[in-house]
């Protein structure tokens, strides 16, 4: 009899043990499968950037699963698109100029030929043959200085995209003359970030915001049915705004002089170089591009910021579902007609320098 309730109270205890297990296993499914209403967050450091993803729609382990096939497979194509990167397709088709034509991957063929697009659509302002002017520049190493006439005059007949030859079906470049080398910083970026957002398309993601050092991809609402709101630094203080774009989907990408440039003889020289002169590029100081995809907006802020106003803002009213908006040196925004409602002006310089 002692023996039967010994068994009984065990019985009695080992139930209560199994409800308190199951009762956590029911606490931890909910809490881990569940989705949050929050956004989670991540920041990694590579492309020379800060690249910030912001994720609404997922449970953490998602979230965890999702953040590291992104930032892996951005790096990947870092890998493939930096002509820093020694082995990279870029860095051997500018070793093999005047040489030989290289086998170079799919992703490479399709952003160069972007990149001739844009180049043509811009008469040669974007030129991603850029990069001997870059290096004379010294822009992509720590020694800037400002090149010579005579320097600037033995390396411009260098820079024409013209020249590059993409064999689709071979899947080669070839630069036909020594000393011609790509430069795909003004395009990459963005099609890196790109390749984020479509690492996310296999998650339940709801809403999707990736920033990398100002090359911005967005995807779906946020829960509280909010537009996006994507502030543009104003270029003469880059930590206050000088325009707000509200959107939904899309992306935004912006290039300006106060990103990187250096000083000599009391002047400042940047980073975006007008292939045409051999010098830092014309009469603004920022462009930001909306357009449905990062690619085209990265490499567009860039072709428009050489194109200057006038000829920037024609381009960009010409274009379907690509819009802008232009700081001028003066400081003065100007905004192109489909931004026009979507855009607020927070701050409008004048007879700024
Ligand atoms: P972004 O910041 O996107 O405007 O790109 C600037 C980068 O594009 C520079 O750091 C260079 O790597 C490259 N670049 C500079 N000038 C040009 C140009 N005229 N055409 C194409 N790429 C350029
Ligand atoms: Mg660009």
């Amino acid at each position: 009899m002692y023996l039967e309730r010994g068994i009984k109270q065990m019985n009695v205890k080992l139930l209560k043990i199994a409800v308190i297990f199951m009762i956590i296993a029911l606490i931890s499914v909910n809490i881990l499968g569940c989705s949050s209403p929050e956004n989670q967050t991540k920041t990694a450091f590579f492309m020379d950037t800060q690249i910030d993803i912001s994720v609404y729609g997922l449970n953490k382990d998602q979230f965890d699963s999702l953040s590291e096939k992104m930032f892996d497979e951005m790096m990947e194509m870092e890998n493939i698109f930096s002509r820093y990167i020694s082995g990279s397709d870029i860095n051997r088709i500018n070793e093999a100029a005047g040489r030989e034509a290289v086998k170079v991957n799919e992703e490479t063929i399709f952003v160069l030929q972007k990149a001739l697009e844009v180049a043509e659509l811009s008469e040669g302002a974007f030129d991603p043959t850029i990069a001997p002017l870059l290096e004379l520049w010294g822009f992509g190493t720590d020694e800037n200085r400002v090149p010579t006439s005579e320097e600037l005059r033995k390396v411009l007949p260098l820079i024409n995209y013209r020249a590059v030859q993409v064999n689709e079906e071979d899947s080669t470049v070839f630069l036909p003359e020594a000393g011609m080398k790509i430069d795909l910083g003004g395009i990459a970026k963005g099609f890196i970030v790109d390749r984020g957002r479509l690492a996310a398309e296999k998650f339940p993601v709801t809403a999707l915001f990736i920033n990398a050092g100002g090359d911005i991809s967005i995807k779906g609402t946020k829960p509280t049915g909010d537009r996006w709101r994507i502030a543009v630094q104003d270029p003469r203080s880059p930590e206050e705004w000088a325009a707000i774009i509200e959107m939904n989907e899309g992306s935004v990408a912006t290039s300006g002089d106060y990103q990187r440039f250096f000083e000599e003889g009391g002047e400042l020289f940047h980073h975006i170089i007008d292939p045409r002169t051999g010098f830092p590029a014309g009469n603004v100081s920022s462009v930001s591009i909306v357009a449905p995809d990062t690619l085209m907006s990265d490499a567009l802020s860039t072709a428009v910021f050489v194109l200057g106003l006038e000829k920037g803002l024609e381009l960009l009213e010409s274009l379907d579902g690509v819009d802008g908006v232009i700081i001028d040196k003066q400081g003065k925004i100007h905004v192109t007609s489909g931004l026009v409602d979507d855009t607020e002006i927070l701050l409008q310089g004048g007879g700024r320098g």
